[in-house]
């Protein structure tokens, strides 16, 4: 997911190289740092070019996907989560 918002920048902002890191912290006896760089492929460029203007006319037809991916849903998070699911069925996450 974060390569496809890496991706979204590069599209619309103007001298984005399209490259990342993720520094991800590690907590053992010593903490570590653990850092993963990567490079937007235009495969995944052209999937910013492909899905947005899916989700423009889904949404200009009135049309709203859930995000259950999104890091923020979830029962404690949302307060729709209840009607979200009788509209579109599935579970939302507890936490
Ligand atoms: S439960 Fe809320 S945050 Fe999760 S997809 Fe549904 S509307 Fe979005």
């Amino acid at each position: 997911m974060h390569k496809f918002q890496v991706a979204t920048y590069r599209h619309l902002t103007p001298g984005a190289k399209g490259t990342g890191r993720i520094d991800t912290l590690v907590k053992t006896k010593s903490p570590q740092i653990i850092q993963q760089s990567f490079a937007i492929t235009e495969q995944e460029l052209r999937a910013t070019h492909t899905l947005y203007p899916i989700a423009q006319k889904l949404m200009r037809g009135g049309v709203y996907l859930p995000n259950r991916q999104s890091m923020t849903c979830s029962r404690r998070n949302c307060a729709y989560w209840r009607h979200c699911e009788q509209e579109w069925g599935g579970e939302v996450p507890e936490t």
